[in-house]
């Protein structure tokens, strides 16, 4: 094992912080006083792009993106100055170039503690899909709403399957939300209730921003797929299970997903992620040409849910997963996505869909884990949970293990409020 590439910013180098020099995730800070801009997390500190770009430090191609409140116009640039300026901020955080090391007054600037920094939504998102892509949470969800016996929707083998989600209500970790209220319907009753939510959950997903728009009419194949890719972010994706349940026939989810999804605020590059790529799940059956895929496509993240009620002095774990075991991989979503001439936009978020394993305690919603409610959840606090409750925050985080460092997303984190 040779020693990883260290940063002459000792808190890059612990080997447990999620932003070691092998990440670089890019997002969108600001601090009292000034316009947002955009950022890399380093360590504990941002690096202030914005600032180095106006002392000359980042590659031309890329001049001028990063005094900005949204990543897509440096997105939009594409993957060659992605990976001139990762290659330009890796030589300048790892001192093989010193010029930011050894300029006191530049780093005074440019560097900004993270404690320090309010962190905004990275991206502006033009569109949001949310895939259903882990077999074992579709499995799940199939035996306890429809059949025990048939679980699976015949069509669930055969296609990523998807539905167009709602862009505007996407937000960053840390923004709390209300309590929804809606339609549910009660078991003995012969119209539905309007009624704030009665079973509010969340659900583990991994979420990837495309960088490089597609033209109306022109597939994507799994091939060109990771190109369309710009990096990855924590999403969870709030659901009210009791609304959803009333309103999901015929067209799908409605009300009981659109008042809110959480993003983490850093968004991991896809080249960070390169050395975590896997082999992809054994599909069975084959699925049709245009899903068949050559590349490894697959990535091991390590997953974590904690639940921390109102007051409790720390958060309670309650779900380990991996990202590594969804059935159908990214390339294959954005293949289907874009198959029959669909188009994808620069900041289009795809959502993962949830991302359960295959023990009780690696399900990535509180559906699964307390089997609709039946059987709650114990908290370290002895506060049990069938499903959320109000004041509750939802934390979830997520890493990959390389040797001696992490390449980390941070955390996504949302706070539930009382019904307006
Ligand atoms: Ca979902």
């Amino acid at each position: 094992m040779t020693a990883p590439q260290t940063s002459w910013i000792d808190s890059a180098n612990d080997g447990q912080t999620h932003f070691p020099l092998q990440n670089l995730p890019y997002g969108v800070f600001s601090v009292k006083g000034q316009s947002p801009r955009v950022g890399v997390a380093i360590g504990d500190q941002i690096l202030d792009l914005a600032a180095l770009d106006d002392a000359g430090l980042l590659p031309a191609a890329a001049k001028g993106t990063f005094a900005a409140a949204t990543l897509n116009r440096f997105i939009a640039l594409g993957k060659s100055t992605w990976g001139e300026t990762r290659k330009r901020l890796t030589a300048l955080l790892s001192g093989e170039d010193a010029a930011l090391r050894d300029n006191a007054a530049l780093r005074d600037k440019a560097l900004v503690p993270m404690s320090a920094a309010a962190l905004h939504l990275p991206v502006d998102i033009p569109g949001y899909t949310d895939f259903y892509s882990s077999k074992e949470h579709a499995t799940n969800v199939g035996r306890m709403f429809r059949d025990p016996d048939n679980a699976l929707l015949p069509n669930w083998l055969e296609i990523p399957i998807g539905y167009n989600g709602r862009a505007s209500s996407v937000v960053v970790s840390g923004t709390p939300l209300h309590r929804p209220n809606g339609q549910i319907k009660l078991p003995n009753e012969a119209r539905p209730v309007f009624s704030a939510c009665r079973k509010l959950d969340f659900e583990l997903e991994m979420g990837f921003i495309v960088g490089k728009e597609s033209a109306l009419g022109e597939p994507v194949s799994t091939a060109d797929a990771p190109a369309h890719m710009f990096g990855m972010v924590l999403l969870n994706d709030w659901s009210a299970r009791d609304i959803q349940q009333w309103e999901y026939v015929p067209l799908g989810p409605f009300n009981s997903k659109g008042f809110g999804t959480s993003i983490s605020p850093w968004v991991v590059t896809m080249d960070a992620l390169e050395p975590f790529r896997r082999d992809n799940p054994e599909q069975s059956p084959q699925p049709l040409p245009y899903l068949q895929q050559q590349d490894k496509n697959a990535y091991d993240i390590a997953l974590e849910v904690s639940l921390q009620p109102e007051g409790a002095p720390a958060p309670s774990t309650i779900c380990r997963t991996n990202f590594k075991a969804m059935y159908w991989t990214m390339a294959q979503q954005l293949a289907h996505h874009t198959v029959s001439g669909c188009n994808v936009r620069v900041g289009d978020l795809m959502g993962s869909g949830t991302i359960s394993g295959t023990t009780p305690d690696s399900y990535g919603s509180m559906l699964e884990l307390t089997r609709n409610g039946a059987e709650p959840v114990t908290l370290a606090d002895g506060s049990q949970r069938g499903f959320l409750q109000d004041g509750d925050s939802v934390i979830m985080t997520g890493y990959c293990q390389g040797e001696g460092y992490r390449v980390g997303f941070g955390t996504v984190a949302g706070k539930i409020l009382p019904a307006r």
